[in-house]
């Protein structure tokens, strides 16, 4: 399974070592074989020498050039970062990207062969419009979107349930990954408000992959647990 880890504006460089370096110790003194992912603030970037995968919660689609406020593909190169979180509904909604813009980004670190993380979901007034209305609104996500790319991991995070401490149930989660696995074969991850309590169950859902937490994520013993939970799944 993959278990990930958005850190959002959070944790300075030295905070963010640590974090991962805990993270680290409990993979390596629990043996544990999941695929861990964390996502740190841009200004935490760092040199990684553990098994933890980091990627970037964002950057330019460029090597480097006159963006000001961004970072391109330079400065993830000199981290050797390989991995990216793309389309996150925070950057959607609350910084102004396009799916144009979006699909921009995703081709371009696709062609370099990144890790993407490509997140999904339906705002509020969409899911309350119904099953037709909110796959159509789903469905456009994908527009422009290589869904066979080999490196590629989708995450469904309803933008409703992110940070709210709201879930779908568990049967709708299970209904709406049953569709999506239909547009694309790549490991479906579930996000919003994933803890501790809910984390096993939410990973026990089929057509689930695993989890991309943020909130609780920022506790990292619980985070920790998550990863526990989805070893224990996979035995
Ligand atoms: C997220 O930001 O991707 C997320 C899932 O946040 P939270 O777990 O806080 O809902």
């Amino acid at each position: 399974m993959i278990i990930a880890a958005n850190l959002k504006t959070n944790f300075t460089r030295k905070e963010t070592k640590q974090y991962i370096q805990e993270l680290e110790s409990y993979v390596t003194n629990n043996a544990i074989t999941q695929e861990v992912l964390v996502f740190p603030a841009m200004s935490s970037l760092d040199e990684n020498n553990t098994s933890i995968i980091v990627g970037a919660q964002n950057a330019y689609p460029t090597q480097e050039g006159a963006f000001t406020g961004e970072i391109g593909e330079t400065h993830l190169n000199e981290f050797a970062i390989k991995t990216i979180l793309i389309g996150h509904s925070e950057r959607r909604h609350i910084l102004g990207e396009t799916q144009e813009s979006i699909v921009a980004k995703f081709n371009y670190y696709k062609k370099l062969g990144f890790k993407i993380v490509y997140c999904i979901g339906e705002p509020l007034p969409k899911r309350e419009a119904g099953e037709q209305e909110m796959m159509e609104y789903i469905s456009a996500q994908y527009e422009g979107i290589d869904t066979e790319y080999e490196n590629l991991i989708i995450a469904y995070e309803p933008v409703w349930a992110i940070g709210t401490g709201l879930t779908p149930t568990l049967e709708d989660i299970a209904s709406i990954h049953k569709k999506l696995k239909k547009k694309s074969k790549a490991p479906l991850l579930y996000g919003g408000s994933v803890k501790v309590t809910n984390a096993k169950e939410v990973l026990n859902v089929l057509n689930v992959d695993g989890i991309l937490v943020g909130s609780a994520a920022l506790y990292v013993e619980h985070f920790c647990t998550m990863i526990s939970y989805a070893e224990e799944l996979s035995q």
